[in-house]
């Protein structure tokens, strides 16, 4: 990450992203009419593109100065800063999180299998750290899931349209940044980071939570202001690496053939479970556990997969034994995929708003396992009709975020990388996410996000180049 950023550092320049989503126009370079053309050549001097702030996305691919400043905030150094600093205090509660694409990222990394990796990684942070807990997501994913499932029944009947999953914060970013119109679809619940956040300090108030994240963006759902009092620093991968290698410290000289799990959880946690996972995908699964929360009510019922035009858009139906589709959810990852549902969603709003004949929604579609009145005859999946799209801003989702350890890989390569990683995953055994959400979501907690409308940045905010963070 690049260095601290003050407002003297400020200026209004814009340089879209390696990736930029955003199709930006060649500037047209004044020719010399004088000159004669060669036939058949072209010039080799590339056009110059350039992005404005309103052109801009904000896809996370590039950054605000103020959101770099809040992310110099949680790095590895400004974690081994304040550690130092609580331990001279002799405050030595260090809680420590990390979800499963996290542990199979760098159980790649060190060549490692998984169970291997997380003993390693247990040992290493109470030698090294002193730390109190270490632990998995999967309790928090079973509370947040569960959540967005009872809310989801709550908010479809009067729902015009799909509602969309908001734990990636690259997404909820976008959206308050230049798609407001989004906001009032998005479910609120938090994300397993919070949520977990949230236990750990229940379970010790003075604990400083050190979260291990895929990607950037987490750091920024961390300092917003209903967050962080949940997690003190969220660092990747990427940094956990670095940070060893700073530190001359070879993190396979920790490994121990003996489990620290039960040592390393919250008093009243099952020490297992917090460190399986759930069906549905590498990114939380949150679409898939819709439909099956709903089939619990159908007995006959099934649930069926439909491809999208890429591998990155998805469609699950739950349909009767006669066929009938009885709700849907599916899956669009990346941005690319994310603005076109966008387009459609915006696209079926003024179609509405012309048709006079205002049908209520519940009569055409399902609600809550209802029959939809359609037939399971459609052979590709539309997310802009289903009930729950689970989004996700990068690329084959959250076993590729930008904080993983893949940033040797070359596009294809990287992809490949991805699918190891989700084949992986897809191993991980898996949880009842009902049975885990009964016994530890203290339904007096309040775990929502306060969703705003973000204005266009002032001149005084510049946007770095994308994929730098
Ligand atoms: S944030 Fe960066 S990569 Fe994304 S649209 Fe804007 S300029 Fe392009
Ligand atoms: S999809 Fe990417 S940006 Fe979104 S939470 Fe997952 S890793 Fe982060």
């Amino acid at each position: 990450m690049s260095a601290l950023l003050s407002d003297a550092d400020l200026n209004d320049f814009i340089s879209p992203g390696l990736a930029c989503v955003k199709p930006a126009q060649a500037a047209k370079v004044e020719k010399n009419p004088s000159l004669e053309l060669e036939v058949g050549v072209e010039s080799n001097e590339p056009e110059k593109v350039s992005i404005s702030l309103q052109d801009c996305l904000a896809c996370a691919g590039c950054i605000t100065s103020s959101e770099e400043i809040l992310l110099s905030k949680q790095s590895h150094t400004v974690f081994l800063e304040k550690w130092n600093e609580l331990r001279s205090q002799d405050i030595r509660s260090l809680a420590v999180s990390i979800p499963p694409q996290c542990r199979l990222s760098l159980a790649n990394y060190y060549s490692m299998d998984l169970s291997s990796f997380d003993r390693c990684f247990q040992n290493f942070m109470k030698t090294k750290f002193e730390a109190k807990y270490v632990v998995g997501t999967q309790i928090g994913r079973s509370i947040s899931v569960s959540r967005m499932n009872a809310t989801l029944k709550d908010k479809l009947p009067t729902a015009s349209g799909p509602v969309l999953c908001s734990v990636c914060p690259g997404f909820v970013l976008y959206a308050e940044k230049t798609k407001p119109e989004l906001l009032s679809r998005m479910l609120d619940v938090k994300s397993p980071q919070q949520i977990t956040g949230s236990l750990l300090k229940q379970a010790d108030p003075e604990c400083y939570h050190l979260s291990v994240m895929p990607c950037f963006d987490k750091k920024l759902e961390a300092s917003r202001d209903e967050c962080d009092k949940e997690v003190d620093c969220v660092i990747t991968p990427k940094e956990f690496v670095t940070m060893l290698r700073d530190q001359a410290v070879d993190f396979k000289s920790y490994m121990v053939d003996f489990d620290l799990s039960r040592e390393l959880c919250p008093s009243g946690w099952d020490s297992d479970l917090h460190w399986l996972s759930n069906e549905g995908s590498s990114s939380g699964g949150y679409a898939y556990q819709y439909l099956l929360s709903l089939q619990a009510s159908h007995a006959q019922s099934h649930i069926i997969t439909v491809e999208g035009k890429n591998s990155d858009v998805t469609e699950y139906r739950l349909v009767s034994d006669d066929n009938q589709v009885l709700a849907t959810s599916s899956k669009v990852y990346g941005f690319r995929n994310i603005q076109n549902l966008v387009r459609k969603l915006s696209q079926s709003a003024s179609a509405k708003k012309r048709t006079i004949k205002v049908k209520k929604r519940g009569s055409e579609a399902s609600r809550s396992g209802e029959s939809t009145g359609r037939t399971n005859s459609s052979l590709l999946a539309d997310p802009a009709k289903t009930e729950f799209v689970e989004v996700m801003a990068c690329p084959s989702g959250c076993i590729n975020g930008g904080g993983l350890l893949n940033e040797e890989q070359n596009a294809s390569r990287r992809k490949l990388l991805a699918q190891d990683l989700s084949n992986a995953y897809s191993k991980i055994q898996s949880v009842n996410i009902s049975d885990v959400a009964d016994e530890y979501d203290n339904k007096l907690n309040s775990f929502n996000y306060k969703f705003r409308v973000v204005e266009p940045s002032t001149s005084l905010d510049v946007v770095t180049v994308g994929n730098t963070w």
